[in-house]
């Protein structure tokens, strides 16, 4: 026999599609959850794992996991490649196609190249598991290839990190980068000094951290560069190369340079043939629906609205879980015969990055934290936030190794023969 209850199908698993999902715990509905990806990611700790911090499966979580004990809940992995907004279809790329009574579009965005893709696979940027670990890979590669390097510049370029874009990736990246050369490498190579190794963290704009206050960003600066960061500010790079950056007219010969400069929004747009901002993100209507499809809601970092306080809600994970929330409460009230709620209102709890691994900056608006009683208040938040009891652990115990160590045990060079090192 047919299900008749309301099908509701949500692409993307990431913190607003499973916001969504929660939310209608419990509603007459029966829901299909589509990822790409096997693993709702944890992205705010990514760069952990690129830095060897972390090991992927710390911030990582089986989607069909998570949802074992919800028979509602039907979870796919396929990538979705189009929709038939006329007869309520989505297209997945084999070309199966499923239908929906709602459909909540939640595929959040990619890093952006401003119009120079063929930078991506000089100045990789983090996304994926697959990214953090390819990342984490080019990284300890440099470092081994250096020993190995008799060539004095070629092994200072070699020791050369450049890292564009000054957000919360930018400095997180850069500040362990620098630790993890200036301290936690120190005594397990022979031939190099890894302390002599530049991380240069590049910006175009006036300053780092432009979403914090200003004097949270100069003491952002401060505290980098007493890790031993190089900050280069108003400085838009030029072109990416193999082998370094240019920065107006100057090569900077590096062997790694990690790109955290922008954001491009998953294609839903071009699947819903909807108004978008310069981002690509759908220009959603007051309830989180696509123009003309009211059926169909679009949220997180593929959507966009000047829902705070008139201005644009940030493309960070609260922001996306807020989205979500909202999104099943409005598809619960509908299906009980009630009309749309109040338009979506996003309320902004703080903003948070750390620098290195004893210092931290935390901008609630009304008040701001810095220094260690920041990192300790920024590491309780993302343990609370990680799902599961054994990977709270698990990251906490690792956190308070690298805090007392500054040891960092990931350090695995994966997904290539030595032969290259
Ligand atoms: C390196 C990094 C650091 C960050 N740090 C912070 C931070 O410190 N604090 C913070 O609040 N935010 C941070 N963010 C931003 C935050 O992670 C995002 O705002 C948030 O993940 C957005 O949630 P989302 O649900 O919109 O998209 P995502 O969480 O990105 O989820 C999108 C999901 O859709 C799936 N998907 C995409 N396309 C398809 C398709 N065609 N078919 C099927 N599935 C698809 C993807 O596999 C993914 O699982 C960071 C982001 C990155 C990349």
């Amino acid at each position: 026999m047919s299900d008749r209850r309301h099908h509701v199908v949500i692409v993307g698993a990431g913190f607003g599609g499973l916001e969504v999902a929660r939310g209608l715990a419990g509603a007459p509905v029966r829901i299909t959850l589509i990822d790409q990806r096997n693993h709702h990611l944890f992205q705010p700790l990514l760069y952990q794992v690129a830095t060897a911090s972390l090991a992927p499966s710390e911030i990582a979580w089986p989607i069909r996991h998570l949802f074992r004990s919800r028979k509602e809940v039907t979870t796919l992995l396929a990538a979705v490649s189009g929709i038939d907004a006329q007869s309520n279809q989505l297209h997945l790329a084999d070309g199966t196609l499923i239908a929906y009574d709602t459909l909540v579009l939640a595929t959040g965005a990619r890093h952006a190249y401003f119009g120079h893709d063929e930078w991506e696979s000089r100045a990789p940027g983090l996304k994926t598991l697959e990214d953090a670990t390819a990342i984490r890979r080019q990284i300890l590669l440099a470092f081994e290839r250096a020993e190995r390097e008799a060539d004095p510049q070629q092994r200072a370029a070699l020791l050369t990190f450049v890292i564009v874009g000054g957000g919360p990736t930018g400095v997180e990246l850069a500040g362990t980068i620098a630790e993890l050369a200036h301290t936690t490498l120190r005594k397990e190579f022979r031939i190099i000094d890894t302390r002599t190794a530049r991380i240069i963290l590049i910006e175009a704009g006036g300053r780092l951290l432009p979403s914090f206050s200003a004097d949270l960003s100069s003491y952002a600066r401060t505290a980098l560069e007493r890790l031993g960061v190089e900050i280069a500010l108003g400085h838009p790079v030029g072109e990416c190369t193999s082998d370094g950056v240019m920065v107006e007219g100057r090569k900077i010969p590096a062997a790694v340079t990690l790109w955290a400069a922008g954001v491009r929004a998953s294609p839903a747009a071009a699947w819903l043939d909807a108004p978008t901002d310069p981002a690509n993100r759908v220009r959603v209507e007051p309830n989180l629906s696509a123009p003309g499809h009211a059926n169909v809601f679009v949220i997180g970092d593929t959507a966009t609205i000047d829902a705070w306080q008139g201005r644009p809600v940030p493309g960070i994970a609260p922001a996306a879980k807020q989205q979500g929330r909202y999104v099943a409460h409005v598809i619960t009230r509908r299906l009980r015969g009630g009309d749309a709620s109040q338009p979506f209102r996003y309320r902004h709890a703080g903003s948070l990055a750390t620098i290195g691994k004893r210092s931290a900056i935390i901008d609630l608006g009304w008040i701001s934290v810095r220094g260690w009683i920041a990192w300790w208040l920024w590491g309780l938040t993302h343990i609370y936030f990680l799902i599961g009891v054994r990977n709270r652990l698990s990251v906490a115990l690792s956190w308070l190794w690298i805090y007392a160590t500054g040891d960092r045990s990931a350090r695995l060079i994966t997904q290539e023969q030595h032969r290259s090192a």
